[in-house]
């Protein structure tokens, strides 16, 4: 389109001028019935477009297909998942799974029942509902113990049911620099956690009670976070870790 306006000298858009527009303009022309359906497709994207060329200016710069893309999603919320995820304070087996978690690629049992290779689609930890990711992670009660009781150590109330949704409210709630990395690398221990109770379920035939696995993602948050502790780390920060590696299942 950008090619065309501005009639840039290649064979098809030589073509395009000399049979279809003839000397039109091209932001006013409409293409005859008869026309072939690739240049009636291509007009009417223009039409579609016709207000990211005016708004954004395109026709008076070098044209880049990147700015038309962003143009087209709008202002989506700024997830910054590769961040949140994987920086120093998150155990790397933790983001792995938390990562895909977040691209919806962990194997439930309802997925694999649409691939056909499972029966029973039903969550392996309560045995109500059908295992959907997000199930597993925030509906089923046995989740929702384990994540209220993380929450409520880091001073969050948590009522989301959305992986997105959790993942901003705790990174909005947690202000300061160093709790908000210690939560997201709490909330990342949660998922992996609940993904292989559920995997010692299958195996096991045995549900690890919540507040064994409560203790063990303090557990394994503290013993990662330790070894961060720095000189910029205030009475604060450090009453959190405390907090963290002294907690009692209640
Ligand atoms: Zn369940």
């Amino acid at each position: 389109m950008w090619r065309i306006a501005h009639k840039k000298e290649s064979l098809w858009v030589k073509w395009v001028h000399s049979v279809y527009l003839k000397h039109q303009d091209w932001w006013t022309y409409q293409p005859k019935k008869s026309a072939g359906w690739a240049w009636k497709k291509l007009c009417k994207i223009r039409d579609d477009l016709r207000l990211g060329f005016e708004e954004k200016g395109w026709l008076q710069q070098s044209y880049k297909i990147s700015e038309t893309y962003k143009w087209l999603q709008g202002d989506l919320p700024k997830v910054e998942w590769a961040a949140w995820i994987w920086n120093r304070y998150t155990s790397p087996k933790h983001a792995f799974i938390s990562w895909l978690a977040i691209h919806n690629r962990l194997k439930t049992r309802a997925k694999l029942e649409k691939f056909g290779v499972c029966e029973d689609s039903s969550c392996l930890l309560c045995g109500t509902a059908i295992e959907s990711r997000d199930h597993l992670l925030f509906y089923c009660t046995y989740n929702r113990k384990c994540m209220t009781k993380i929450a409520r150590l880091l001073g969050i109330t948590e009522a989301h049911y959305n992986i997105e949704a959790t993942w901003i409210h705790w990174r909005r709630k947690l202000t300061d620099h160093v709790q908000r990395k210690v939560g997201l690398a709490a909330l990342t221990s949660v998922v992996y956690h609940l993904w292989f109770a559920r995997i010692h379920v299958f195996w096991h035939k045995a549900v690890v009670h919540p507040n064994t696995l409560f203790k063990g993602i303090c557990t394994e948050t503290k013993d990662r976070v330790i070894q961060l502790i720095s000189c910029k780390w205030t009475r604060k920060h450090c009453k959190l870790l405390f907090r963290i590696s002294s907690t009692r299942p209640n």
